[in-house]
């Protein structure tokens, strides 16, 4: 089941555009067991009542995720995350309503065949120790029963795919490796699932890392375009990672989904309101970059030495900006070109002007980029 968001994964042909792999490589060969395509997933009016639980921790949840698409599940500690993610997967039953994967009921599979195609990545990652990184990536192929030569390739290219060497790290146990966070990824994406639930997956590590855990995981999904729910309960997180963030408040009760962009400007109440943080103008800034701006002419005006790229937020080229004292700083683009020069006062008119609101459009995506198409 494909939306207009998803890549034709079917398509032999789009497939080694993405993997740089021969067309007769093992790790095309898409047998009977694997499952190629994005599906789009769909929550009915889910709802979990724990045993011996006087209230449920979901009552009635219904949200619905495009293929291809990632929602992060966002809220407090308590509001029913990992309860959703559990339920999906089957690790725990549904108490009422039903939960589509590419249009079928998740009743419809037995639990642990199920398990096999939904990729899952947890916060204590659950490497296994006693097996190599190359083991532990082949666990699902190997459930699936693929041949030894289709999921060795499939093992490479995905080391490959999250940055690592293979004959390095491959051999290595989870012991001997910093990273486990990218492996633990490398294995949920193992057999090609159609759909990945991520929990908390980088809570436990330190922000410098987790930032650059989250810029890898979007580049890797740009490039292999899975329906993903993400759970956080750091709303910055689930701006930067969400096309869609759905927010849960205590109870399990939907508060809002919709994107970073519209929940930032409109959140739809109190608790949103709140959950967003008073500082919401300033994260919105966060999601349009110098590229979405009329920059100053860079004419007449000297290249001063602090210089900032294109691809620069906003809110980082303000930070900045206020950091040195509010001298110019010269925006160059990826070849190291001089793009303009952004000041104070241009932000600040910027701002005055709302024309940042018009920059960034309700979905998340900016007027610049649609210039350039
Ligand atoms: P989150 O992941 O958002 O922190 P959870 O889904 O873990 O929230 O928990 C939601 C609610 O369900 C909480 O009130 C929690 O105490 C309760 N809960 C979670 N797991 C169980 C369980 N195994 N048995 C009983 N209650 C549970
Ligand atoms: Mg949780």
């Amino acid at each position: 089941m494909l939306t207009s968001g998803s890549p034709e994964y079917s398509d032999r042909e789009t497939r080694s555009g993405f993997f740089p792999l021969p067309r007769d490589h093992p790790a095309h060969d898409e047998g009977p067991s694997s499952f190629p395509q994005a599906a789009a997933l769909e929550l009915r009016n889910v709802s979990k009542r724990y045993p011996g639980q006087k209230e449920p921790a979901i009552p009635g949840l219904s949200l619905s995720v495009e293929a291809g698409e990632v929602c992060v599940l966002v809220g407090p500690s308590g509001s029913g995350k990992t309860t959703a993610m559990r339920l999906i997967n089957r690790i725990i039953s549904l108490s009422g309503g039903d939960i589509l994967i590419g249009g079928r009921s998740v009743l419809d599979h037995q639990p642990t065949e199920l398990r096999k195609q939904i990729g899952y990545v947890i916060q204590q990652i659950g490497l296994f120790p006693h097996l190599t990184v190359n083991e532990n990536i082949a666990t699902v192929p190997k459930l699936l029963g693929w041949n030894k030569a289709r999921t060795e390739a499939r093992v490479r290219e995905l080391l490959e795919l999250i940055g690592m060497d293979p004959d390095d790290i491959g051999p290595r146990y989870p012991a001997q490796l910093s990273g486990g966070q990218r492996v633990g990824v490398a294995r949920a994406l193992a057999a090609d699932p159609p759909l990945m639930l991520m929990d908390e997956p980088f809570g436990a590590i330190d922000p410098i890392s987790r930032a650059r855990l989250q810029d890898e995981f979007l580049r890797l999904q740009e490039q292999v375009r899975k329906t993903v729910v993400f759970v956080t309960h750091d709303i910055d997180e689930a701006i930067k990672m969400g096309d869609r963030i759905a927010i849960l408040r205590q109870g399990g009760v939907l508060a809002q989904h919709a994107t970073p962009a519209e929940i930032l400007t409109e959140p739809a109440d109190e608790f949103v309101a709140e959950f967003v943080g008073e500082d919401r103008a300033l994260k919105r800034l966060g999601l349009a970059t110098l590229a979405d701006i009329e920059l100053l002419s860079p004419n007449g005006l000297a290249p001063g030495p602090a210089r900032v790229p294109l691809s620069a937020t906003v809110r980082d080229a303000l930070s900045r900006l206020i950091a040195g004292g509010g001298s110019p700083l010269t925006v160059v683009d990826g070849e190291e070109q001089v793009a303009g020069i952004v000041t104070l006062e241009l932000l600040g008119s910027v701002l005055g002007d709302g024309a940042l609101g018009d920059g960034v459009h309700a979905d998340g995506s900016s007027v610049a980029a649609e210039r350039e198409s």
